[in-house]
């Protein structure tokens, strides 16, 4: 099997997607965005790309949220606020987190915070009624 370093314009759709919303998307998401425009794009196409694309480091997973894997292409360091009701994901200033038994384990190089909670604008909804 080739190795799929050559140009792709399918690729360079799914990064470019991916990178122009902060939205936090789930292959599902990008598969139903770029489907308009390509139409012979299949989801498995968007999974191995995306795969390729986390080990080449291109972008990042926030983690799995209901059953579907999230992803960033916003690769500066930042932390999230994960809300359990509606699953938005929201971006946050970086967190200094060095406590001092950082020492005993090691020296770390970045951490990836996230935070979860409830969104306003689901607290909201919650109060309405
Ligand atoms: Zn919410
Ligand atoms: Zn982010």
């Amino acid at each position: 099997m080739e190795r799929a370093t050559r140009h792709s314009p399918k690729r360079e759709a799914i990064l470019s997607c991916i990178r122009s919303t902060d939205c936090h998307p789930s292959a599902e998401w990008v598969y139903n965005m770029l489907k308009p425009q390509i139409p012979d794009l299949s989801l498995a196409t968007v999974y191995r790309n995306l795969a390729r694309f986390r080990q080449d480091g291109v972008i990042r997973v926030i983690g799995s949220i209901d059953g579907q894997e999230r992803y960033d292409g916003d690769k500066s360091p930042h932390a999230h606020f994960i809300c359990r009701d509606c699953g938005k994901v929201a971006d946050l200033p970086q967190v200094e987190v060095n406590p001092p038994e950082m020492a005993q384990v090691g020296r770390s190089e970045n951490c990836s915070v996230t935070f979860y909670g409830c969104c306003n604008e689901c607290l909201a909804k919650k109060t309405q009624n």
